[in-house]
C-alpha cells in the first residue's frame, strides 16, 4: 500500500489513524456484529456515537450551552438557503463578498429577500479581505454574512467584521476546527465537513438557540426548518450516519493531539513553510495579499509573463508533482495555476516534501 500526499480542497485528506480505526471496525463495530453503515440510527449503539460526537465537538470548540449543534444534510450549498429561510424576519440581510462561495450564498439569499452587498473584493479577483470596520449596515438587517475562509481564493478573515450589533453568520467550511474560535461572537457557524473534518455528506451547524423558532419564511420545507432538526436532536429523519461516525473519530483525534490550539500552531507552522518558499522563489508566487493569507488553502502560480509559457510550465509542474505522489494540486478553474490545501490532516512532512519538490522543479526549469 502506498498513500499519496493529497492536497485536494475537498473531499480532502483524513487522518490515517482515523481511517485505520474505521477499517478495523468495518465488519463489527465494538461487538455489535455490524458495521456502522448497517445499523439503525435509532439504535442504542448509534445514539452513543452521535451523542459522543456532539459532546466532543462541544468540548473542542468550547461551545456555550445556549448554542445547538446540528448535523444536517444538503451540503453547505443547501445551507445558503436555510440561512434566509430561518433568519430573514425583515427580509433584509448584508453580505460581504470575498469569493465564489460568498457570492453563491448571496445569490441564494436574493431568492428570499433583499440581500445587500456590504463590501466586496471582486475588483482584485478576491485576492484580499475588504476593510470591514465600518460597513453600511442598516438597522433593519437581520444578519451579516461572511465566508470566513475562502477555499478557492485562499484568503481568510483574520478579524471578524464589525457587524454593528447584528448577528453574524459564518460559513467556515474550509477552516472548521483549524484553530480556536470564540463561538459567542457568532449567531451561526456552519460548514460542510468534507474539507477539514470528515467525509462528504454532512453539514455541522452551531446555532444560537434564540434563532431556532417556528417563525420562518412561509414555504420553508419541514426539513430545512432548524427547529425541526433541533427538536429531534438531528434525528428527525435518517442522518448521514457513517459520516457523523467518522467526524466523531476526527474529533477524538483532535482532542488526543492537543485540541484546537495545538492544531492552530501546527497549521501556522505548515503554512509558513509553504508561504516562505513562495515568497523567496523566482518561479512560484502566491496570489493573495500577505496579511489575508489562509492557513488552509494556498493558491499559487508560476511567475512567467508569457501566458502560453506560463500555462505550459504549470501543466508540467502539476504532471510531475502527481507522478511524484503530490496529488490534486491543480488550481480551481476560476483561478488557474495551483492550489495546495493543507488541512489539519496533512502531515507537516507532506508540506516539507512538497516544498523540496518545488525547489527541485524550479532548479530544473530555471
Ligand atoms: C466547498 C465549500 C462550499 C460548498 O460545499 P458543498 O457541501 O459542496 O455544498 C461552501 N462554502 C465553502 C467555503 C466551501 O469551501
Amino acid at each position: 500500500m502506498s498513500r499519496v500526499y493529497n492536497f485536494s480542497a475537498g473531499p480532502a485528506v483524513l487522518p490515517e489513524e482515523v481511517l485505520k480505526e474505521a477499517a478495523e471496525e468495518m465488519l463489527d463495530y465494538k461487538g455489535s456484529g455490524q458495521s456502522v453503515m448497517e445499523m439503525s440510527h435509532r439504535s442504542k449503539v448509534y445514539d452513543q456515537i452521535i451523542k459522543e460526537a456532539e459532546a466532543d465537538l462541544r468540548e473542542l470548540m468550547n461551545i456555550p450551552d445556549n448554542y445547538k449543534v446540528l448535523f444536517l444534510q444538503g451540503g453547505a450549498s443547501q445551507f445558503f438557503a436555510e440561512v434566509p429561510m430561518n433568519m430573514m424576519k425583515n427580509k433584509k440581510a448584508g453580505y460581504i463578498l470575498t469569493g465564489q462561495w460568498a457570492k453563491k450564498a448571496f445569490a441564494e439569499a436574493k431568492i428570499y429577500g433583499e440581500a445587500v452587498e456590504l463590501a466586496s473584493s471582486a475588483d482584485k479577483t478576491f485576492s484580499y479581505i475588504p476593510d470591514c470596520s465600518d460597513l453600511p449596515i442598516t438597522d433593519d438587517m437581520d444578519y451579516v454574512y461572511i465566508c470566513e475562509n475562502n477555499t478557492i481564493y485562499g484568503t481568510k478573515f483574520k478579524k471578524l467584521p464589525n457587524t454593528k450589533g447584528k448577528d453574524l453568520v459564518a460559513d467556515v467550511s474550509s477552516c472548521f476546527l483549524s484553530e480556536p474560535v470564540d463561538v459567542s461572537k457568532y449567531a451561526v457557524i456552519y460548514g460542510g465537513v468534507q474539507k477539514n473534518v470528515g467525509p462528504a455528506g454532512c453539514v455541522i451547524a452551531i446555532i444560537r438557540e434564540d434563532l431556532i423558532t417556528d417563525d420562518v419564511l412561509p414555504g420553508t420545507p419541514t426539513m430545512l426548518k432548524w427547529k425541526t432538526q433541533a427538536d429531534a436532536d438531528s434525528l428527525y429523519n435518517t442522518p448521514p450516519c457513517y459520516t457523523i461516525y467518522i467526524c466523531g473519530k476526527v474529533f477524538k483525534w483532535l482532542k488526543k493531539n492537543g485540541g484546537l490550539q495545538a492544531m492552530k500552531e501546527l497549521n501556522e507552522k505548515k503554512a509558513r513553510i509553504l508561504y516562505d518558499f513562495l515568497d523567496e522563489s523566482n518561479l512560484f508566487m502566491g496570489t493573495v495579499v500577505k496579511e489575508d493569507r489562509s492557513l488552509m488553502n494556498v493558491p499559487f502560480v508560476c511567475n512567467i509573463e508569457d501566458a502560453d509559457k506560463k500555462a505550459e510550465i504549470e501543466a508540467k509542474f502539476i504532471k510531475e508533482a502527481t507522478e511524484a505522489g503530490f496529488v490534486n494540486l491543480k488550481g480551481h478553474r476560476s483561478v488557474g495555476g495551483m492550489r495546495a490545501s493543507i488541512y489539519n490532516a496533512m502531515p507537516i512532512e507532506g508540506v516539507e516534501k512538497l516544498v523540496e519538490f518545488m525547489k527541485k522543479f524550479e532548479k530544473e526549469n530555471a
